[in-house]
């Protein structure tokens, strides 16, 4: 079985067969326009919703939704076909909502401080499990417009590459929201990084890079062995000279562990070899990782240093602390059991 929005124009039109020619402008409508599963659009034959329903019920299924106080930050916990669980998150703005998505249900890449790698990897989303959060989001932002996406929920999203990039296209085509108002992270997988450079679209790439010497970095990022830091920066400079859009350095703000003075002039000449943008991040606690964030005052400090070494710099504000913030998080409280290390399983990255 495989979500509605797995099957694209071509294969609506399959699906829709020698019925008239309007009955796929219905479907189509019904799906990508306003957003509802096939069983709701109410324009198609019931016989036809049935079928629908039977062999492409909608994949995600609620798990558990929390709110803020403010109420501006929502928080999905989805159930997908055959049990597997991931999250999304609404973030509202006076005049419009982002919503960051989930690539996979776990992750292989195992940082130490990412609730997700803490749990490890159980499977690739599909490519309508991908738009299927969208969708969702879309309905619940109205009236406010959604628009912005970022695909930075559970999983790496260049693991699960091809899937991922089909759904980029989708959201831009079928979805209408442009290129430039998503962002794809990563962990820096450099051949997917590079392939993702020839792709000629302009969607935003950041790179999750928390360290800026080898050493640290393989602590903290441990793909980082595989893919070192010089590689990454020539990685995120080939992307920025092929598609003009400048990358962006997540930097997850780590109390004595990177953010020391001597962190920020490393952080500050990478930035700049690569011309990309800062972005350091309060690190959101998690149950499987001891060490704390950095205190409020100690990330302007670090700030201004790099601001004063010429790069370009943003905090990112910490939404939802009151809700269970980092990715990951909802999931691994919402377990029916203790959430223990499980042990990394070897997953094939796409290359
Ligand atoms: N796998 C991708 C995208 C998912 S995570 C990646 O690594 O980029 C999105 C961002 O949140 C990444 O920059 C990640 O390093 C960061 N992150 C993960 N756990 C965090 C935590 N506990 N606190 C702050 N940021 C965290």
């Amino acid at each position: 079985m495989t979500s509605p929005w797995d099957l694209d124009r071509s294969d609506l039109a399959e699906l829709v067969g020698d019925q008239p020619r309007y009955r796929l402008d219905q479907l189509w409508a019904g799906l990508y326009e306003k957003g509802l599963p096939p069983h709701q659009i109410s324009t198609l034959p019931k016989a036809l919703r049935a079928e629908l329903e039977q062999t492409h019920p909608p994949a995600l299924s609620p798990a558990a939704r929390q709110e803020t106080a403010d109420g501006m930050t929502v928080k999905r916990l989805w159930e997908l076909p055959g049990g597997a669980r991931v999250e999304s998150v609404l973030m509202h703005y006076p005049e419009r909502s982002t919503v960051c998505i989930s690539s996979q249900a776990g992750c292989a890449m195992a940082c130490g401080f990412c609730a997700t790698g803490q749990a490890g990897f159980e499977r690739h989303l599909s490519v309508g499990e991908i738009l299927e959060q969208v969708i969702v989001a879309r309905a619940e932002a109205a009236p406010r417009r959604l628009s912005n996406i970022v695909f930075m929920g559970m999983g790496e999203p260049f693991a699960n590459y091809d899937r991922v990039m089909t759904a980029v296209r989708r959201i831009i085509d079928d979805l209408e929201i442009g290129a430039r108002k998503i962002t794809v992270s990563t962990v820096g997988l450099v051949p997917q990084m590079r392939r993702f450079a020839e792709e000629g679209l302009q969607v935003g790439l950041a790179v999750s890079l928390h360290a800026a010497n080898d050493e640290l970095r393989t602590e903290l990022v441990p793909i980082n062995k595989r893919h070192p830091i010089d590689e990454v920066i020539a990685a995120s400079r080939l992307y920025r000279e092929n598609t003009g859009r400048r990358v962006s350095f997540e930097w997850a703000m780590i109390d004595g562990v990177n953010d020391r003075d001597t962190d920020a002039r490393e952080l500050a000449t990478v930035a700049k070899a690569a011309r990309a943008h800062v972005n350091l991040i309060p690190l959101n606690p998690t149950p499987g990782w001891p060490t704390v964030g950095t205190k409020p005052e100690r990330i302007r400090e670090f700030a201004s240093q790099l601001e004063r070494d010429g790069v370009n710099v943003t905090v990112r504000a910490n939404r939802g602390t009151d809700i269970d913030a980092a990715c990951g998080q909802l999931r691994a409280n919402h377990e029916a059991k203790p959430v223990t290390l499980r042990p990394r399983r070897n997953t094939p990255i796409a290359e």
